[in-house]
């Protein structure tokens, strides 16, 4: 057997495309949503992902407003950066790309945002309003995951989720989206026992651990759909955290990597700040 493929890419250009309906609709009502993206020093990985968001924002019809910072740069310049851009009307989303240089205090410079406009929906704020139920911005990585296991399962009701992972910006955040479509969750993390044994009683499947190929074939429920978060770089190109070659002989469904979850993750952040644009001028939440 082989598992269907998930087709990450496919999924984000339809995203993309709805999305910039939505935004010619918007303009034609003389709002431009606008997403600011703040880059401090010069990661190489983070550059490369600054850039393909701004050209992303500019795509979808969007106004891109990128801030590059020296990575000597005091943490207060930043902080009151952010202030103008939580100030300004023409921004709806603010993103500072992680990680920042070690002298700043990461929790501090992303509570600095205001919730509204948090697209990355990191502030404790958007964290407790995702699990207390209340309207939030969710992080944009499993928000991608969800919608793409949505559109293949269907409901996710009473199915058994399995998250490897516990970062706050995969792991917990998605379990705390299985959980809101009422799937009955577990977040395992390198203190698990048995992990094994634990994945092959999981229906969904999502792997955010950070280690190439760590999720062996035989871990895998027959016809269960695995998302693999994981992007690691290898003598072989990107991998996964999870070896596809074994995974898909078993699975139902399974996300590549590359074209899984990394394109999904782009396209969610235009549509967190579309949602933020339509939440600022009162309009309703797009589909
Ligand atoms: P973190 O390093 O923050 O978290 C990794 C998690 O994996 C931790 O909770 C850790 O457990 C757990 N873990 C590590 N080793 C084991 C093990 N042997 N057994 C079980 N659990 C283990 O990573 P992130 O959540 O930030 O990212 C995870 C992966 O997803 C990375 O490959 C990253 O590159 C990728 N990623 C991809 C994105 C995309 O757009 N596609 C976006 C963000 C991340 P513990 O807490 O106990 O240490």
């Amino acid at each position: 057997m082989s598992a269907t493929l998930i087709d990450g890419k496919a999924f984000a250009a339809g995203l993309r495309t709805r999305i910039a309906t939505e935004v010619a609709a918007m303009k034609a009502q003389g709002i431009t949503p606008g997403l600011a993206v703040v880059l401090v020093g010069e990661d190489p990985a983070s550059q490369v992902y600054v850039r393909s968001k701004g050209k992303q924002t500019l795509e979808v019809g969007m106004n891109s407003y990128e801030h590059k910072l020296p990575a000597e740069t005091p943490e207060a310049d930043l902080l009151a950066l952010i202030e103008r851009l939580n100030a300004d009307p023409a921004v709806n989303g603010i993103l500072v790309q992680l990680p920042l240089p070690a002298h700043m205090d990461e929790e501090a410079v992303i509570n600095a945002i205001l919730p509204e406009k948090d697209v990355d929906g990191f502030t404790v704020l958007n964290v407790g309003r995702l699990a207390t139920g209340q309207k939030a911005m969710v992080p944009c990585t499993p928000l991608g995951c969800l919608m793409m296991l949505r559109e293949h399962l269907g409901s996710l009701s009473g199915k058994n989720a399995v998250v490897i992972g516990r970062s706050n910006i995969v792991g917990k955040p998605m379990a705390q989206l299985l959980l809101r479509d009422s799937a009955t969750v577990t977040i395992a993390h390198s203190r698990t026992q048995d992990l094994p044994g634990l994945c092959r009683t999981a229906d969904i499947l999502v792997a955010a651990v950070g280690r190439a190929n760590f999720v062996k074939g035989d871990w895998v429920k027959p016809g269960a759909t695995v998302i693999d978060v994981g992007i690691n770089r290898t003598d072989d190109g990107l991998v996964g955290d999870v070896d596809f070659a074994e995974a898909e002989q078993v699975a139902g469904a399974i996300t590549p990597v590359p074209g899984g979850v990394g394109p999904m993750t782009i396209a969610c952040l235009l549509a967190n700040t579309l949602t933020a644009t339509a939440r600022a001028n009162g309009l309703p939440d797009p589909e």
